[in-house]
């Protein structure tokens, strides 16, 4: 062992031995490879499964079993308002109010269906303002929303891009777009955290920026919720989507979630798409009736709960209301900075790695990007075969997310000194 690696060690040691999250780890199943268990930092990408999952899940199919359709109302946790439990855990990790946020469907699903509110384009006031190179998802939605209303995505999406040499916006840059385009513009959509940069944008600044210039402000959380706090009500956002499978460990293609500020509670009028369980409960099932919103985000669902990819959420959302994101940030910011300390050493004077997440910790959660110029998805793969489990983004970067409730300080030695093993070998 070098004798850096003594120090990375011994520093480890300690702060694995502060961590007051240290023990949640045992919550979680890890892969194996090579016979032990992984270091995992992928939990951006597809988080690890609690091992209450099992057993939330087995109790809806005994239930179902055992009750048939009696389980909507006979069940232990009656099918028939199951959507209702996850509000309030919800509510605290987007910082809402509770019936401003609801359980339900997949998050491109939920960006339609809040897309069709919220983005309402005029001949004037036409265009959706976002940051350059989104999640394809993200992309295909709003070009698909900007064509279903007559416009062309060549002059309606304005995407902004990083000044010449940077990798990342700054608020300044997407602040000083908003004041140049907001007038064409109908939505400004942005992440919470970019998926491929894992900057964390200020998303009460640029609301009020969008507000101030007429437009409507929403936001893609799929790599902020589970990471960062936020604040949606006190920021004043107008609607946010999220999926559940990433720092939420809810399980591939888990239920996603959507956050509606509560000034839209009572907005019959705003169009909308809509379905049964959207409807007010009073009359949901009479017949002679038109489409009556329930109070709040529960006013958008469209189907009855999903309630057995709903289970393995509620799985994930008890060890959440338990740990707080209180200590989950405050382990966040160190774990991160560990692993960029460690990363900055490994790379040293070679110029051709980087990292271009923000070094602020205000601007980031827990996802490093460490770019390539050559020779990054060899070292990927590599990285992998040794058992340290990271994504590669095309076209150049190494996504590295050191989740708080399951990785350790030790797992970011192990990454380290993986790494400079590896690099040694590309001189
Ligand atoms: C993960 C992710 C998605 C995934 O969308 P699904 O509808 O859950 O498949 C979409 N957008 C962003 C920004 C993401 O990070």
């Amino acid at each position: 062992m070098k004798p850096h690696h003594t120090s990375w060690t011994d520093a480890a040691a300690q702060l694995d031995a502060e961590d007051a999250l240290a023990s949640y780890s045992e919550l979680f199943a890890f892969p194996q490879r090579n016979g032990k268990p992984v270091a995992y930092f992928c939990g951006n990408s597809l988080g690890l499964q609690p091992l209450r999952t099992e057993t939330l899940v087995s109790e809806e199919l005994d239930d179902w079993r055992r009750y048939g359709v009696e389980g909507h109302f006979q069940s232990r946790r009656p099918w028939y308002s199951y959507h209702r439990w996850f509000a309030e855990p919800l509510a605290k990790l987007v910082g809402a109010l509770p019936h401003e946020v609801v359980a339900m469907n997949t998050l491109t699903v939920n960006l339609h269906l809040m897309m069709t509110s919220f983005y309402r384009p005029t001949p004037k006031r036409h265009a959706i303002l976002c940051a350059g190179g989104e999640f394809p998802s993200d992309r295909y939605a709003i070009e698909s929303q900007i064509r279903l209303h007559g416009f062309d995505p060549a002059t309606s999406m304005i995407e902004i891009a990083p000044r010449e040499g940077a990798s990342t916006l700054t608020t300044e840059d997407v602040l000083e777009a908003i004041r140049t385009r907001g007038h064409e513009t109908a939505l400004v959509l942005f992440s919470g955290v970019h998926f491929y940069t894992g900057q964390f944008f200020d998303i009460a600044s640029i609301t009020k920026a969008a507000h101030d210039a007429g437009a409507m402000a929403g936001f893609d959380l799929a790599h902020a919720v589970g990471n960062v706090q936020m604040h949606l009500h006190e920021w004043d956002a107008d609607f946010a989507v999220w999926c559940s499978y990433k720092y939420l460990n809810a399980g591939p293609g888990a239920v996603a979630g959507l956050y509606v500020h509560e000034r839209y509670a009572d907005r019959a009028e705003l169009p909308r798409l809509a379905g049964w369980w959207g409807n007010d409960e009073a009359t949901r099932f009479s017949m002679a009736h038109s489409f009556v919103p329930s109070h709040g985000a529960d006013g958008w669902q469209l189907s009855n709960a999903q309630v057995l990819p709903l289970a393995a959420l509620m799985a994930s959302l008890e060890i959440f209301d338990r740990a707080g994101m209180e200590r989950i940030s405050t382990k966040r910011d160190l774990l991160t900075g560990f692993l960029e300390r460690l990363l900055l050493e490994v790379i040293g004077d070679r110029s051709w790695i980087r990292i271009i997440t923000p070094s602020d910790p205000q601007q980031r959660g827990a996802q490093l990007s460490v770019h390539f110029d050559r020779n990054g998805r060899e070292i990927f793969e590599q990285l992998i075969a040794h058992g340290v489990i990271v994504d590669w983004r095309t076209p150049s970067v190494i996504r590295m997310a050191p989740a708080p409730l399951y990785t350790s300080f030790a797992d970011v030695v192990r990454l380290a000194t993986t790494l400079e093993t590896l690099l040694s070998a590309h001189e």
